[in-house]
């Protein structure tokens, strides 16, 4: 496949699925940022009232101790239990001494007392003051006001961007966090040590935020996914579209070449066979033009299921178009792979019971290392259209030779019109002796090219193509109207005339208007028609029979003789001669030819003579080489000898001057 291709259709997946993809991370990027910028808010909010609350706490202890006297025998623990309500709404609390010795503690911890001193809370720490100790090495200095709530903003950010900074300073959220809360009393007699713990479920605001951005998320995600799958498959739908025959339901071309190219190239060591085959049915535009071309498309998709059936493992095929498909075989011997293209023949000739259909395959055998499918395929297609021959199953090898073959016509295509303009078709001229008396009877134009750089090319090579491409149209009127030029020319100049023949091939029998057209082009010279023979193959006369028949009548009517080229060369045309009267029958070369034929070919010519002088017709023999071929005609009568025993074919003025009749 061209790297466009496959480029093309690589960007229009990449660009559906991304956008989305991104989109996805985007969303997940945004939901996370949030998340935590709420999470972190408002953990240190509770936090901060957490604190608050305890620090209120803590002041109704400290308050206790205020007036706390020790001397009155009453006891701290019996202090604190008297106020049992306050003990309640904390967790902990403790009491020291102004010498740091632990005095009680409501739960047998005391803050580490090492650090309290190196912190040296219990000097310079004013009144309204508050210590906080967090149970790790930091530790914030709080102001409170006359009900205990921190005034100072400044501390409680501070704090806030510790837990910030240390993921809420909590490394383990559902053991807790431990902070002391210190409050001197007595003017530093007593510290009172608000132990207070917060919990998990003291983050329990935290979880409903996770839980709603959670569900949130989820359905965003879900939404997401939700379309990322939408655009998956429709990326599979296009890939689909994209790699599937709209004819057949099946693999198309492009993927055909995409999947056999990928084979080929695992391939690379040459361990397995592979042959690409080009099958093509034959006038399947006759077919559609009967049936219509729905019933057209149906046989196709018919046939694809069949071959479909025959295709195996590490083999891939597919419709191209014009009822051609493409195949890529694995196979071990030829004669094997030979046996399997017949067997898949006869498969599909038998698609339709009762319609004869036939069948042209191109095979091209994958040499070790080839991978380029595309080219390998138009090998194939080379060798079908070389098979030729459409009315029964036939099968070509591709080789170097038919690719010459392919790059000539090419090459005659680009410079026909041109040959033709430069005139560089030139007028041959071989004459016809006459039996009985050994003179010119008559003579057959025949064109030759001379090529500037090819030089001299004979019409064999040539003239199939141009009988292909409908240049031979201009060909063939460019060649009369020279003939009625030269005719023309040597009857000013007072020699007497010949008839010249010229070859008029069957591709003229499309126009009705051919009888006038060859008129039009004698007449701007003024020669007499009878001058002029015109040449028919055989073949022509198995076309439009009508067309045939009347433009016939129309020319002799006209005067011009008109002769039957190659007769018996091909299918017999026995037929035509009853249907329609010809002046003159040309009998192939072919007949004298072959030493076995001998002897039934010379009966059969003898014979035709016969038969043509009843039907009051010209007998020409064609192709003469020998004295043998020449006596045997004479003694049969033939009315002209036309070969090489005579003379080749040679320049016109060659021509006027050897035969200055
Ligand atoms: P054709 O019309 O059957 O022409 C006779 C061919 O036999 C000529 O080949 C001629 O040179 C050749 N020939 C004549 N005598 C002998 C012989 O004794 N031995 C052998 N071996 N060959 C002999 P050429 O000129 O190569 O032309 C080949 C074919 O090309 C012609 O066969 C004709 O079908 C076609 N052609 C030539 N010129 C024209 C043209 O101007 N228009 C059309 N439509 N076809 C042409
Ligand atoms: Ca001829
Ligand atoms: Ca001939």
């Amino acid at each position: 496949m061209g790297k466009s291709k496959e480029q093309r259709i690589k960007n229009l997946k990449r660009n559906r699925i991304w956008p989305s993809v991104l989109g996805l991370f985007l969303i997940l990027f945004i939901f996370a940022t949030i998340l935590i910028a709420v999470m972190t808010a408002s953990a240190a909010d509770i936090v901060n009232r957490k604190l608050v609350d305890s620090v209120i706490t803590t002041t109704k202890v400290a308050e206790l101790f205020e007036n706390y006297d020790s001397g009155n025998g009453e006891s701290i623990e019996q202090t604190v239990l008297s106020h049992i309500d306050v003990l309640d709404e904390i967790d902990a609390v403790a009491v020291i001494d102004a010498d740091e010795n632990p005095v009680w503690s409501s739960n047998g911890t005391y803050p580490d007392t090492d650090r309290l001193t190196s912190t040296e809370l219990l000097h310079g720490i004013a009144e309204q003051e508050i210590r906080v100790i967090i149970n790790d090495d930091k530790d914030q200095l709080f102001t409170i006001d006359g009900e205990g709530i921190i005034i100072n903003e400044s501390a409680v950010e501070a704090f806030k961007d510790t837990l910030n900074a240390e993921e809420l300073n909590v490394t383990d959220p559902f053991g807790g966090m431990t902070l002391w809360i210190v409050i001197p009393v007595n003017d530093l007699d007593v510290m009172v040590l608000n132990n207070i713990q917060i919990y998990v479920q003291d983050f329990a605001m935290i979880m409903v935020y996770l839980a709603f951005f959670g569900i949130l998320l989820a359905v965003f995600v879900l939404y997401y996914l939700i379309s990322l799958i939408g655009v998956v498959l429709e990326v599979r739908r296009t890939t689909k579209i994209i790699y599937t025959d709209m004819v057949t339901g099946g693999d198309n071309w492009l993927s055909f070449i995409k999947k056999g190219t990928k084979l080929l190239k695992k391939n690379r060591n040459g361990k397995k066979n592979y042959a690409v085959l080009h099958l093509e049915m034959r006038k399947y535009r006759s077919f559609c033009t009967c049936f219509g071309v729905i019933k057209g498309q149906e046989l196709i998709e018919n046939l694809y299921n069949i071959l479909k059936k025959e295709i195996k493992r590490k083999e891939v095929m597919a419709y191209q178009e014009n009822a051609a498909f493409g195949l890529l075989l694995i196979y071990t011997e030829k004669d094997e792979l030979e046996a399997r293209i017949r067997r898949i023949e006869t498969l599909l000739s038998g698609a339709l019971p009762g319609m004869k259909m036939y069948f042209g395959t191109g095979v091209y055998l994958v040499q070790t290392g080839e991978d380029d499918l595309e080219q390998l395929c138009n090998n194939a297609m080379i060798a079908c259209e070389m098979a030729g021959e459409e009315t029964e199953n036939k099968t070509a090898y591709f080789d170097v030779e038919m690719n010459n073959q392919k790059l000539w016509e090419r090459r005659v295509e680009d410079d026909m019109e041109r040959a033709l303009a430069n005139k560089e078709f030139q007028v041959y001229l071989q004459p016809k002796i006459s039996t009985s008396r050994e003179v010119l009877g008559g003579a057959e134009a025949l064109v030759r090219w001379i090529h500037p750089t090819e030089g001299f090319i004979s019409p064999n090579r040539f003239i199939p193509i141009f009988e292909k491409n409908g240049f031979i149209l201009k060909l063939d009127d460019y060649m009369l109207e020279e003939i009625a030029r030269v005719q023309s020319e040597w009857l000013a100049e007072g020699r007497s005339l010949v008839p010249i023949s010229v070859n008029i091939s069957r591709a003229h029998f499309t126009r009705e208007d051919l009888a006038e057209h060859i008129c039009a082009i004698v007449d701007k010279y003024q020669v007499p028609h009878d001058v002029i023979e015109l040449e028919l193959t055989e073949s022509a006369f198995f076309d439009d029979k009508s067309v045939l028949l009347d433009t016939v009548k129309k020319l002799r009517d006209a005067g011009f003789p008109v002769s039957m080229d190659d007769f018996g060369a091909g299918y017999s045309s026995l037929n035509s001669l009853k249907e329609m009267q010809i002046d003159v029958l040309k009998i192939d070369a072919d007949f004298f030819r072959g030493v076995e034929a001998e002897e039934r070919g010379l009966l059969i010519v003898s014979e035709v003579i016969g038969l043509a002088k009843k039907l009051n017709m010209k007998i020409v023999a064609e192709g003469i080489e020998s004295k043998e071929q020449v006596e045997f005609l004479t003694e049969q009568e033939c009315d002209l000898i036309q070969g090489y025993f005579y003379a080749k074919p040679m320049p016109v003025a060659e021509f006027a001057e050897k035969y200055s009749v």
